[in-house]
């Protein structure tokens, strides 16, 4: 696919990566892991924020449009630029839909397009009287070939190729990769590899150059991935897997679904003793006796809902006739009020043990990466920002 028009503009030849420790995103770390009531504000849904400000949505390339058009540059600009005035910490890349699925098939210009994408955010972060960034750019890696879908996935080769093209285009811009809706535990495995290929080209590179990754998923009705798996079986390989792989990932978040999808989701975690040994935090006192010292690698929590209605399981981007139509019930209190206060919070005094063997013990898992998806926009991350902040956030 060509760029219609003069994309050129912005300036993505910079490849030499920042040359220093990433101080934002390491003193974020630290005080997520001081306390579990800590929070790292997201932001909303960059591609529907977009269409709302005028960006034709083709039902083609969707929201790559914003990049492939300079002439959208700026809103795309003014959309980072609203979540962080409503509070959001970290900003994503709008680079989710330049994928080989909609015909961005030649490499080279994925990697050309998601780096400006990339530095669409970084400048907005970057302001000009400061050399502190007063946000976090996470780099969007979005499936390759369609949304939702988990038997649409390209075999395993294939989409660890494709998604290496993103991977590099991003690099020079982003803080944290952020691999989401991911819909299958394979699809999250193809951008972890592409990652760790990326970094082992890059041989010379130092550790703390390296960006870490989060991994987020897009749930079915009833809280397991897309393709049925549960979310307790899946998230340890993901763990593992990374780990093997030599990416560090940072967390998982469940993304792009119905907030009540979540909430049964993490339900799941909460009651089952194994995943508590992934977690920086667990408001409770051990499950089980086991050692938490020597167990794998842990990880945060993340959750960022969309205002869809249900989607359909064969949906396709192009199929769709207009744009998804979204739910009434979901205002910026209701979605603090219904879902985010209880995935931070969780239901004090509930039972999180099945096994009767061990202490059955009351507790809570807090979720620490909280923002939104498709529909949330920068009212809903006012909202947030103003109860976490009363609650202790
Ligand atoms: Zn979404």
């Amino acid at each position: 696919m060509n760029a219609p028009d003069d994309s050129d503009s912005i300036d993505v030849s910079e490849s030499s990566p920042r040359n220093r420790i990433n101080v934002l995103l390491r003193n974020h770390l630290k005080r997520l892991q001081s306390s579990p009531t800590e929070t790292l504000l997201l932001d909303g849904g960059t591609g529907e924020e977009l269409f709302l400000r005028g960006v034709p949505d083709d039902r083609k390339i969707w929201s790559a449009t914003a990049i492939v058009n300079a002439r959208y540059h700026s809103v795309v600009e003014d959309v980072h630029k609203s979540f962080i005035d409503a509070g959001s910490q970290a900003i994503t890349t709008n680079s989710y839909g330049i994928t080989p699925g909609v015909g961005f098939t030649d490499g080279e210009e994925v990697k050309r397009l998601v780096g400006v994408a990339g530095s669409l955010a970084r400048r907005v972060v970057t302001p000009p009287t400061s050399s502190h960034p007063v946000a976090l750019v996470l780099g969007s890696l979005g499936p390759q070939v369609e949304s939702y879908r988990p038997d649409m996935i390209l075999k395993h080769d294939d989409g660890v190729r494709a998604y290496q093209y993103a991977v590099q285009g991003l690099y020079p811009y982003i803080d944290v990769y952020l691999a989401e809706t991911m819909s299958c535990l394979e699809e999250a495995v193809q951008a972890t590899d592409a990652i760790s290929k990326f970094y082992t080209e890059l041989n010379d590179l130092n550790e703390s150059l390296k960006h870490p990754l989060l991994v987020s998923f897009t749930l079915d009705r009833d809280g397991n991935i897309r393709d049925g798996e549960p979310v307790v079986e899946a998230v340890p390989k993901l763990i593992r897997y990374a780990h093997d792989k030599k990416v560090e990932l940072i967390g998982v978040l469940f993304n792009c679904c119905e907030p009540e999808s979540i909430t049964k989701a993490l339900e799941e975690i909460r009651r089952d003793p194994h995943m508590h040994r992934h977690l920086h935090h667990q408001l409770m006192q051990p499950c089980s006796t086991q050692a938490l010292e020597d167990g794998p690698p842990k990880i945060y929590l993340g959750a960022y809902a969309n205002k869809l209605a249900p989607v359909d399981p064969k949906w396709t981007l192009e199929s769709s006739e207009g744009a998804q139509a979204m739910r009434a019930d979901l205002s910026p209190e209701k979605y603090w009020d219904g879902f985010v206060k209880q995935w931070r919070n969780g239901n004090a005094g509930a039972e999180v043990c099945d096994n009767s063997n061990r202490d059955g013990v009351s507790g809570i898992i807090g979720v620490q990466l909280i923002g939104g998806c498709c529909g949330i926009g920068p009212s809903h991350i006012s909202v947030l920002k103003r109860r976490l902040r009363e609650n202790n956030g």
